[in-house]
């Protein structure tokens, strides 16, 4: 899952990001108001964190009102220092999902990420089911046929990419996309590999009677699928 977080104090915005990063998010970071929106718009962002108050001549709310004017339909969560109720309906008003008041604890900013994900098509449903697969993306729990599968932050971000698409197929460059951050080093085989060593975990050891999920899709890329 890919993070956009548009905050101009480095403190916040350095925690933040290594917070989210080990918990398996790829993370962007941009600092003013005007880059913020020109990232803002970049389809590829699953959830886009906004300060409110930002250098430049654009804040937060205006981010997001010209964010969702363009078409962006990612979760926005703004972050300020302000917590009155008008400030809320404004932040709402504007297009943002969700408020959270400065200063906040990492966990709760995780938690309502975590809660913006679920949002349909995956409505209040905090374990993803996918065959005989099941991923929780609160606890970093993945079980394949009741027995537990130990993966990396990578392996379950990307795990938890393809059970939020099941049955689509992904393209390297979409996987890469939603991933890596924009700053990773991403070798061209980098995909496959991971798919690899996802396969070894979730494939390999269930081969002798359950079918394998990850498919390779001549020409196209990878989907999950249980057909
Ligand atoms: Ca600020």
């Amino acid at each position: 899952m890919k993070v956009l977080l548009v905050e101009d104090e480095d403190k916040i915005a350095g925690a933040v990001k290594r917070g989210l990063e080990l918990k398996g998010y790829a993370v962007d970071t941009v600092a003013d108001g005007d880059t913020g929106l020109s990232y803002a718009l970049d389809p590829d962002y699953d959830v886009i964190i906004l300060d409110r108050m930002l250098p430049g001549n654009l804040d937060g709310l205006d981010i997001a009102r010209k964010a969702r004017a363009e078409g962006q339909k990612a979760p926005i969560l703004i972050l300020t220092a302000r917590a009155s109720v008008d400030d809320k309906v404004e932040g709402l008003n504007a297009g943002a999902d969700d408020y959270l008041v400065k200063p906040f604890s990492f966990s709760e900013l995780v938690a309502r990420i975590q809660a913006l994900l679920r949002r349909p098509p995956v409505p209040n449903d905090t374990v993803l089911k996918y065959a005989d697969l099941t991923l929780d993306p609160t606890h970093y729990e993945v079980t394949r046929s009741g027995k537990p599968i130990k993966l990396s932050s990578k392996e379950f971000s990307l795990l938890e990419y393809f059970m939020r698409h099941a049955d689509q197929i992904l393209t390297k460059e979409t996987i890469i996309n939603h991933i890596w951050n924009e700053d990773a080093i991403v070798m061209p085989n980098t995909v496959e590999v991971y798919i690899g060593y996802l396969r070894s975990k979730i494939d390999r050891p269930f081969s002798g009677s359950k079918p394998a999920l990850i498919k390779t899709v001549r020409g196209f890329g990878y989907k999950l699928s249980s057909r």
